[in-house]
């Protein structure tokens, strides 16, 4: 059946589809180390470097262009100085200064970590157990009518109802 040969010679060799090629790690090179000192107005050791760059308007981090795409300014500062990031770590501040490049204030975490973190700085407000008249917000805590903070549903309640008796007195 030579015509059965002639296909399978026709057949690629390697019929497994080709995986897309991960892009290797690539420690920063010497001109991208440059390009990036060139926005940084370092300070002391231990004081924060302000990025001078482009700041990431959504996420307030430094940004600057990265190979093939855009990279945070304090994860490349990582990656020049301690190397590679592995998959889903983190690079968190300890100063809290999103716009600060000093690798002496960042730490690797997960996304738990940098959360937690977060919580224990304060960054998420710290929520108040009580309000003023000693309601337990965990139970009447509803959201402020500005969008941001919440406050008690039971005075607000309370001072409905209280105007609502005020009016019918009236009437
Ligand atoms: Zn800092
Ligand atoms: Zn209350």
């Amino acid at each position: 059946m030579a015509w059965i040969d002639d296909l399978v010679n026709l057949m690629p060799t390697d019929a497994t589809p080709h995986e897309p090629t991960q892009q290797a790690w690539q420690h920063p090179t010497t001109n991208e180390q440059e390009r990036f000192n060139l926005r940084v107005s370092k300070c002391g050791e231990s004081e924060c470097w302000e990025w001078t760059g482009a700041v990431d308007y959504m996420t307030g981090y430094g940004k600057l262009r990265w190979r093939n795409g855009t990279s945070s300014a304090h994860r490349v500062a990582w990656m020049i100085r301690h190397g590679q990031i592995a998959d889903g770590l983190y690079v968190c501040h300890k100063c809290d200064n999103k716009r600060c490049v000093n690798t002496s204030h960042m730490f690797l975490g997960t996304h738990a970590d940098n959360m937690a973190d977060m919580v224990a700085k304060g960054i998420n407000q710290p929520r108040q157990p009580f309000c003023r008249a000693g309601h337990d917000m965990a139970i009447h805590a509803i959201p402020h009518s500005s969008g941001t903070g919440r406050r008690c549903g039971k005075c607000l309640r309370q001072r409905q109802l209280e105007s609502y008796h005020r009016l019918k007195q009236r009437a």
